[in-house]
């Protein structure tokens, strides 16, 4: 039987809204499918999620799997993987991409386990290409690129034959499109079919807390580190940020250091962030952190040690203490903007 080189993406919801890593992963998955010409499929799960598919469809999917069931909400791993499983089976997908969400990083797995298919989890990066194993050649096979060792490594895996290519992709790496009114598409409805002991979990309450911050979609992030030395002074980081209007970003040190909470941690097991305006306070500079920096962000770098590593990427030195800096920084952006 021949594959497809179909592309699927599993798009995640919540209270009527898309999240923002199943609109990334619609345009990265558009994107792949053009180059293979393939179809794009959207899987769209939960109850009265309906209205939602034409928004899918808008932003680059092709058909709608849409599995409208009320034991389809809120999120539990045995239906939704089900679903999933069922479905990849019988259609079998080329690609199939998730976002490294905690529901991604839940269902992935299952469904590489139950179709015993390779799985790669937190791409950074997703690329077709070639790859040669002895005198055989595989074309326009997914390479899926994420940071290894500790981030030490750039790792480009494949996934030859064991497919579909799953892989979860981290929230933040690839662009969003914009979504197009005028492009249309196909819903299909999928009758879902549990079995077994599927529906066993039972969701008695649930929680849901505001996020704390926006830093992915911040155009200004002041991040501070280890450097900063207290979460007394961690106050100055939070005074610049509101002085210029921006969102607060830590390095892991500084959460390890409990001066500021995990939200704000910026890097490769933190939050990608793409803002016009980075400034690292007290920061090394270490590859796990930058990994959650774009490069085409403006780099503003405060630190007291000129060899910090964090000034062979800045594009603005501050050489000092940043307990004397912010607060003039502060008072001359306050002057200029009386
Ligand atoms: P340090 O490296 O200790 O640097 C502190 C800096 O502050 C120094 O450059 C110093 O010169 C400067 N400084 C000190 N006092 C002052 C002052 N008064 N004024 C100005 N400058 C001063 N890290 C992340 O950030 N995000 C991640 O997502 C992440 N993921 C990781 C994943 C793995 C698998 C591993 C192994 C590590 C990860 N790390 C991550 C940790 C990372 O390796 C570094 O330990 C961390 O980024 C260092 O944080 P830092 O720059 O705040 O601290």
């Amino acid at each position: 039987m021949n594959e497809s080189r179909d592309v699927w993406v599993f798009v995640e919801q919540e209270a009527g809204e898309l999240a923002e890593v199943s609109l990334e992963l619609l345009s990265k998955g558009r994107e792949l499918a053009d180059r293979l010409g393939g179809q794009m499929s959207a899987l769209l799960f939960g109850y009265g999620i309906a209205h939602l598919a034409e928004d899918v469809i808008h932003h680059g999917a092709d058909t709608v799997l849409l599995a409208d069931h009320p034991e389809l909400a809120p999120y539990r791993s045995s239906p939704y993987a089900r679903v999933a499983i069922d479905l990849a089976r019988d259609r079998r997908p080329y690609i199939f991409l998730l976002g490294a969400t905690p529901t991604g990083r839940d269902l992935a797995p299952r469904i590489a386990s139950a179709l015993r298919a390779g799985l790669t989890a937190d791409c950074t990066d997703l690329q077709l290409g070639e790859y040669r194993k002895r005198d055989r050649v595989y074309h326009d096979l997914l390479l899926q690129i994420r940071p290894a060792f500790g981030g030490n490594v750039i790792a480009t895996i494949v996934n030859p034959e064991l497919h579909p290519q799953l892989a979860t992709v981290r929230e933040g790496v690839m662009r969003s499109g914009l979504p197009d009114p005028q492009r249309t598409g196909r819903v299909e409805t999928i009758a879902p079919q549990f079995r077994g002991r599927d529906l066993d979990l039972q969701v008695l309450k649930r929680e849901v807390f505001p996020l704390c911050c926006d830093l992915k979609g911040a155009s200004i992030v002041v991040a501070g580190g280890a450097g900063v030395g207290s979460k007394e002074n961690f106050q100055l980081i939070f005074d610049l940020a509101e002085t210029l209007g921006g969102q607060v970003g830590a390095t892991r040190a500084a959460v390890d250091a409990g001066y500021v909470s995990h939200e704000h941690q910026v890097g490769q097991t933190g939050v990608t962030v793409r803002p016009r305006l980075y400034i690292a306070c007290g920061i090394s500079g270490t590859v796990q952190h930058r990994a959650g920096m774009d490069q085409s962000s403006k780099i503003v770098a405060i630190n007291d040690d000129p060899a910090a590593p964090i000034f062979q990427i800045a594009h603005y030195r501050i050489v000092g203490d940043l307990k004397e800096v912010i607060p003039m920084m502060i008072r001359a952006y306050r002057d200029c903007a009386r």
